[in-house]
C-alpha cells in the first residue's frame, strides 16, 4: 500500500528522521492558512506540492496548462501560494510515473522552502536476491534513479544489512563516504540512516525512498519521501492503514481485493482467469511462449463461488486493452461446472465481445464442458494448456486485426 508524501513524512518524523516543516491542505483555503502559519513560524520561502501517489511531480505538467509549471512550486508570498494551490487543486497532473492519463490532485502539502546545496538519493528496500534489507545511495539525487541505474550504475552504492546485527556504524560510514560527506555531516547521516532502517523494519515497509535527500548546514534531511508497505502486514499497523487513500488506487485491483481475488493489471491484451497462483504464472508464461502478452494476473483462488468468477470476469473485461480471454481452471476444490456457470453468466451479463478460450480440467469437467457447449456462446474449447495458449494467441491476433 502506498501513502502520500506528507503522510510518509509524518511516519518518518516519528522515527526521528529530519524533514522540513510542512502542513497538508485539502483545499485552497487550507493551503493559504498553512502558508500563513509557516510564515509566522519564520519561513521565508514556501513550497506547494501536489500530493498524488506518483513521483516526478516537479517535472510534470497539468493537463489544462501543458506548458506551465509542474506539481512542485516555490513561492515567496502567501498570494503566490494561493495561485499555486489554485493551479493544482482539482487539476490533472501528468508525470513520468502517472501514465498519459495523469492523476487528479485532491490534496496539497505546503512546506518550508529549503536552500539546497546538493541533492542525494537514498532508499531502503528489500533486495530479493540477497533476501536482505538494503540501502541504496547515490550522489545523483533529485533525478530519475532508473536512468542513473541504467547509464551510470557505478554511481549507485549499496549496503545490505544482516538481520541478526541490524544497522551498524560501518554501514553508515560506507554510505556516507560514498556520498562524499564531511565529518560533521557524516554524524548526522549516521543517525538519519539508522532511523530510516528502524522505521523501515518496524512499519513493515517494502520501500522507503528519499529523493532528494539533502544536507542543510550539517544536517541531513528528507526533502521528498515515498513509502510503500507490505499489504500482508498492515493488520499490525492500524495507524498506517488509516492513511490509505482509495481514490489513488486502481479501481479493478480494489474490487478484486474486496472479492478476495488476486488481481494485478499488466500491459498486454490477453485477459487471464486462472485458479492458483502457480497455474496463473505458468499460464502467463505459456501465453508469452506462443507470442502473446497477458493483460493481467488473476488468481480466483481455490474456493471461488459463481459470484466471484462473475466478478473476476467483469474485471478482466473492463480493461479496454483486452482483446481475448483465456480461462484456465483446474477443478480440484472448485468444480468445473461451477466455473462454467460463472463464465456463462458473466459473459451473458457483459455481452462478451472478444474471443474466449476455455480450458477446464478436473472434477466435473464433462459437466462443465456440456454447460459451455449448450450456452449458445461462441466459446472456444481447449483440451490442454498448450492447445489453449495457441488458440487464445491466434484468436486475439485475429480480433486485434479485425
Ligand atoms: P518529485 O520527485 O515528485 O518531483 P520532489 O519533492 O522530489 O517531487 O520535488 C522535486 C524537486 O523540487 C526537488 O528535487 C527539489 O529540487 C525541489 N524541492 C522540493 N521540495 C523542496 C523544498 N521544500 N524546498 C526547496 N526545494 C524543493
Ligand atoms: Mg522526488
Amino acid at each position: 500500500m502506498n501513502i502520500h508524501e506528507y503522510q510518509a513524512k509524518e511516519v518518518l518524523e516519528k522515527y526521528g528522521v529530519a524533514v522540513p516543516k510542512g502542513i497538508p491542505a485539502m483545499s485552497v483555503d487550507e493551503a493559504v492558512k498553512a502558508a500563513e502559519e509557516l510564515q509566522s513560524d519564520g519561513a521565508t520561502l514556501l513550497v506547494v506540492k501536489a500530493q498524488i501517489h506518483a513521483g516526478g511531480r516537479g517535472a510534470g505538467h497539468f493537463t489544462d496548462n501543458p506548458e506551465g509549471k509542474g506539481g512542485v512550486r516555490l513561492c515567496k508570498t502567501v498570494d503566490e501560494v494561493k495561485d499555486a494551490a489554485e493551479a493544482m487543486m482539482g487539476k490533472v497532473l501528468v508525470t513520468k510515473q502517472t501514465g498519459p492519463e495523469g492523476k487528479e490532485v485532491q490534496r496539497l502539502y505546503v512546506t518550508d522552502g529549503v536552500d539546497i546545496e546538493k541533492e542525494y538519493y537514498c532508499s531502503v528496500l528489500l533486495d530479493r536476491a540477497t533476501s536482505r534489507v538494503t540501502f541504496m545511495v547515490s550522489t545523483e539525487g533529485g533525478m530519475d534513479i532508473e536512468e542513473v541505474a541504467e547509464e551510470t550504475p557505478e554511481k549507485i552504492v549499496k549496503a545490505d544489512i544482516d538481520p541478526a546485527t541490524g544497522f551498524q556504524g560501518f554501514h553508515a560510514r560506507k554510505l556516507a563516504f560514498a556520498l562524499g560527506l564531511s565529518k560533521p555531516q557524516m554524524k548526522s547521516a549516521g543517525k538519519f540512516f539508522a532511523n530510516l532502517y528502524k522505521c523501515f523494519v518496524e512499519t513493515d515497509a517494502s520501500i522507503v525512498e528519499i529523493n532528494p535527500m539533502i544536507v542543510v548546514g550539517d544536517e541531513v534531511m528528507a526533502l521528498d519521501a515515498k513509502m510503500n508497505f507490505d499489504a500482508n502486514a498492515l493488520y499490525r499497523h492500524p495507524d498506517i492503514l488509516d492513511m490509505r487513500d482509495e481514490t489513488e488506487e486502481d479501481e479493478n485491483e480494489k474490487i478484486a481485493a474486496d472479492n478476495e481475488l488476486s488481481y494485478v493489471s499488466l500491459d498486454g491484451n490477453i485477459g487471464c482467469m486462472v485458479n492458483g497462483a502457480g497455474l496463473a504464472m505458468s499460464t502467463m508464461d505459456i501465453i508469452k511462449l506462443y507470442g502473446g502478452e497477458p493483460a493481467n494476473f488473476l488468481d480466483v483462488g481455490g474456493g471461488a463461488t459463481k459470484e466471484r468468477v462473475t466478478t473476476a470476469f467483469k474485471i478482466i473485461l473492463s480493461d479496454p486493452n483486452v482483446k481475448g480471454i483465456l480461462v484456465n481452471i483446474f477443478g480440484g476444490i472448485m468444480k468445473c461446472d461451477v466455473i462454467a456457470e460463472g463464465v456463462i453468466a458473466a459473459a451473458k451479463e457483459v455481452k462478451l465481445s472478444v474471443p474466449l478460450v476455455v480450458r477446464l480440467e478436473g472434477t466435473n469437467v464433462e459437466k462443465g464442458k456440456e454447460l459451455m457447449a449448450g450456452s449458445g456462446l461462441p466459446i472456444i474449447s481447449a483440451d490442454n494448456l498448450e492447445d489453449a495458449a495457441k488458440k487464445v494467441v491466434e484468436a486475439t491476433k485475429q480480433a486485434e486485426a479485425a
